[in-house]
């Protein structure tokens, strides 16, 4: 018996949201070995409108219970981002220590992407998501002046690195994946960079069925525009994992179809899954919003819980569904989210 907490969030989060639950209800019902409870929290920017917080105090309490997130978007243009990102989301990443960022960058037969290549790309990228780049750290000195000079610095530590390269090879080994492809720019980066790269060597030598390259962050960028069919698992910092996320979901056809998850890998507090996008605004409460990120997390969810088959049979009827071209706008058709959200429904009974 599993309980997922879920945060629908705001705009098009909770339209897609809507979808992924009806869906997952669906799955419970035809397979009685899914055993899992659901509570919907309200927590968003309508909340904060009302109450002046994104969640109350003792939210992570609340939280901490369940065994995962699902979680929708958050953003509203009353509300600066700061808030809504400093007030909920990064509680949740670092309070549940949720040092991964985990994205499938897979193409789906059917999606019209910008790579007109007939190859198979299908690899994943694991991003630290706790240090790194993105640190308070630094300052700024003789502000207004011309000589103004700005200071940011990098934390790197050796445990965080060894803890997100174990993460990476475990994954590649459970998943079959022959390469982990590590992010680099330690001709440059000279002091964070060259912990990096000692450190994910290091767990690489643990790892000899597994293939390990370091490749320049430069160079990989182009690398996933040539030959993006090449990679495994690609394992990069927090900034560079940023980037690379991006460009990865670009490449397989965009916002609407990318999922991701924050991993917690020792399991003492709840992962959370959740799209890639945000909530939009220039077409919330019009109902054409894509619901395939929010079902395609769904399915990182019930994968991460340990429910493999109804994982795949969501993405088998995700694949069916782009194939029989029932698609929203954002995938050039003129289907609704909820038509979308009933497609994958329906088929989804027959791949359980
Ligand atoms: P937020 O501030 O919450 O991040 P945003 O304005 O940045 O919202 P995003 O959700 O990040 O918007 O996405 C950028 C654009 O991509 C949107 O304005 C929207 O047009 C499009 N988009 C994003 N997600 C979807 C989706 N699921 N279906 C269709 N289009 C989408
Ligand atoms: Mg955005």
């Amino acid at each position: 018996m599993h309980n997922i907490a879920v945060i629908p969030g705001d705009g098009i989060g909770r339209e897609v949201m809507e979808e992924a639950l009806c869906l997952l209800e669906e799955i419970c019902k035809t397979n009685s070995l899914l055993t899992i409870e659901w509570e919907i929290f309200s927590w968003s920017s309508e909340y904060y409108l009302q109450h002046g917080e994104m969640m109350p105090k003792n939210g992570l309490d609340t939280l901490k219970k369940y065994d995962a997130i699902l979680f929708g978007a958050i953003g509203d243009p009353r509300v600066a981002d700061e808030v809504s990102i400093w007030d909920l989301i990064m509680p949740i990443r670092k309070g549940f220590e949720q040092y991964i960022n985990f994205r499938p960058i897979k193409q789906l037969a059917g999606i019209n992407a910008p790579l007109q290549i007939d190859k198979d790309i299908d690899f994943v990228i694991i991003r630290e998501n706790a240090e790194g780049e993105y640190s308070n750290m630094g300052g700024n000195l003789y502000q207004g002046t011309s000589q103004e000079m700005a200071v940011q610095n990098t934390v790197m530590t050796r445990e965080g690195v060894k803890k997100a390269s174990a993460f990476a090879f475990k994954y590649a080994r459970s998943k079959n994946y022959k390469k982990v492809t590590s992010a680099t720019k330690s001709n440059a980066i000279l002091h964070t960079m060259k912990l990096w790269d000692r450190e994910v060597a290091s767990v690489s030598s643990n790892y000899e069925d597994i293939h390990f390259e370091s490749v320049y962050i430069d160079a990989l960028t182009a690398y996933f525009v040539q030959r993006p069919e090449e990679f495994g698992v690609v394992l990069a910092s927090n900034l560079f994992g940023d980037i690379l996320s991006d460009l990865g979901s670009s490449i397989v056809g965009g916002l609407g179809v990318s999922p991701s998850a924050n991993i917690n890998p020792e399991g003492n507090y709840p992962s959370m899954f959740e799209p890639v996008h945000g909530s939009a605004p220039d077409i919330a409460g019009q109902g054409i919003a894509n619901p395939i990120a929010q079902v395609w997390s769904l399915a990182l969810l019930l994968e991460h819980l340990g429910y493999e088959q109804p994982a795949d049979a969501i993405l088998q009827s995700i694949q069916h569904v782009i194939q029989e071209g029932i698609v929203t706008p954002d995938l050039g058709g003129t289907c609704t989210t909820k038509q979308v959200g009933k497609a994958i429904r329906d088929q989804v009974k027959s791949n359980l």
